[in-house]
C-alpha cells in the first residue's frame, strides 16, 4: 500500500482538536465516478452502506470516497480499496489516538515508541513510524487535510464483471452480489482497518505499522491485563494465527467480555487471505463482522459489534457501547460459506 508521510509541520501541529462538537455528525460522502453516477439505485445502496457506519460514529467529520464500478484482472475479487494512508513518527500518532479518549484506560495504555516491539520476519525492520488512513485521523482531529493532501480518502472500485443486487431490501437475489455488503466493507478498510502485515507479506522490509496493528498479537500471547497490553510484543508477520486483541473489558456482547477476535494471515504466506481483515469464516465456522475477507453469492452481512469495537480502538466515538445482539444473518452465512466454498469470492481490501 502506498503511504504518504505527514509532513513534519503537521505532525507538530497535530493537537489541532476541536473541542465543541454539540451538533456531532459523521458523513460519508460519496463522489461518485461516470459509471456509478448514472445508477441511482447503486448510489443509494451506497448510502444505505455509508450509514451503517455513520450511524454508530459521532465524530463530527466528512469523510470523502471517491467510488466506481470498474475492470479487475482478477475476477474473484469483488471490489477494492485504495485508501490515503499517512503515516508520521511513532509516538506523534500514538499521543493522537491516547489523547483522542483520554479517560480510555486501554488507549491509554497503548506502547509508547520506546515499549513498542513486533515480531517480525528476518530481515524486515521497523521503521520508527506509525500509520493510518486519513480518515481515521480526521476523526482523531486532524483539521487541515483535505487542504494539505486533496478531499479524497479514498477510493473504492466495485468489480463490473459480478451481477450486484442494489436492493437487498427483498433479499438477495441468488447468483448476485450484494452491493451494499461489499460497500460497507470496504469502507471499513477506507476507515482504517488495514494490516502491515500485508506490506510485510509482498515483500516490504522497513515496515510502518497501522494502527490496527497495535491490537495484533499472536494468539497464544495475547495480553490479559494493561501493563501487559504496554509490553507484550505485536505480532506482524505473515502466516502467524494473530488475533486482534483488547483487555479492558469495555466491550461486552450479551455479557461476554470480547477479548479477541483471529485475522486473517496473508496471501502470499499467510491463510490467502490479506491480513487486513477479520479470520474468514470459510475456515473457522465464525463469521466476526463485516470486514471478513469474503463473501458468497446471495447474502448479505452487517456492520455488526465487532466492526465497531474495531473503529472504536481506531479512536473512532461510537454512538454507544457495541453491545447490539450479533445478527441472524451471520448464522445463515456461516452455513451457506461453508457449503457453497466454491461461490465464495475472495475480496482485495
Ligand atoms: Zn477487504
Amino acid at each position: 500500500m502506498k503511504k504518504l508521510s505527514l509532513p513534519v509541520i503537521l505532525a507538530l501541529s497535530l493537537i489541532s482538536l476541536s473541542t465543541t462538537r454539540a451538533l456531532a455528525a459523521f458523513t460519508i460522502k460519496i463522489n461518485p465516478g461516470a459509471t456509478l453516477a448514472t445508477n441511482n439505485s447503486a448510489l443509494a445502496a451506497f448510502n444505505r452502506a455509508a450509514n451503517q457506519w455513520a450511524s454508530k460514529i459521532t465524530d463530527n467529520v466528512t469523510i470523502t470516497v471517491n467510488a466506481d464500478l470498474g475492470t479487475f484482472s482478477n475476477n474473484n475479487i469483488i471490489g477494492s480499496t485504495s485508501n490515503r494512508e499517512l503515516f508520521s513518527d511513532y509516538n506523534s500518532l500514538r499521543n493522537l489516538l491516547v489523547n483522542k479518549h483520554p479517560t480510555d484506560k486501554l488507549l491509554g495504555a497503548l506502547p509508547t515508541s520506546a515499549q513498542f516491539s513486533a515480531i517480525l520476519p528476518q530481515g524486515v525492520t521497523l521503521s520508527g513510524n506509525l500509520s493510518t488512513s486519513k480518515a481515521n485521523l480526521k476523526a482523531l482531529g486532524l483539521t487541515s487535510l483535505d487542504t494539505q493532501f486533496g478531499e479524497s480518502d479514498g477510493s473504492i472500485t466495485f468489480n463490473k464483471a459480478f451481477s450486484f443486487d442494489y436492493d437487498n431490501s427483498n433479499g438477495v437475489s441468488a447468483n448476485t452480489i450484494d452491493f451494499e455488503t461489499v460497500a460497507a466493507h470496504e469502507i471499513g478498510h477506507l476507515l482504517g482497518f488495514t494490516s502491515s502485515v500485508d506490506d510485510i507479506d509482498s515483500g516490504e522490509t522497513s515496515v510502518i505499522p497501522s494502527f490496527m496493528d497495535l491490537y495484533r498479537f499472536s494468539g497464544n500471547n495475547a495480553p490479559t491485563t494493561l501493563a501487559g497490553f504496554s509490553s507484550v510484543t505485536r505480532d506482524l508477520r505473515a502466516g502467524s494465527d494473530a488475533v486482534t486483541a483488547t483487555v479492558d473489558k469495555l466491550f461486552t456482547i450479551n455479557n461476554v467480555a470480547v477479548n479477541q477476535v483471529r485475522m486473517s494471515t496473508g496471501v502470499s504466506k499467510g491463510d490467502g487471505r490479506q491480513a487486513s481483515h477479520w479470520k474468514d469464516d470459510q475456515f473457522t465456522g465464525i463469521n466476526i463482522g463485516i470486514m471478513d475477507p469474503s463473501l458468497s453469492f446471495g447474502l448479505r452481512t452487517n456492520v455488526n459489534p465487532n466492526d465497531l469495537i474495531a473503529m472504536r480502538l481506531l479512536g473512532y466515538t461510537l454512538a454507544a457501547p457495541p453491545v447490539t445482539a450479533p445478527e441472524p444473518a451471520a448464522g445463515v452465512l456461516v452455513a451457506l460459506g461453508i457449503t457453497c466454498a466454491f461461490l465464495i469470492r475472495q475480496k482485495k481490501r
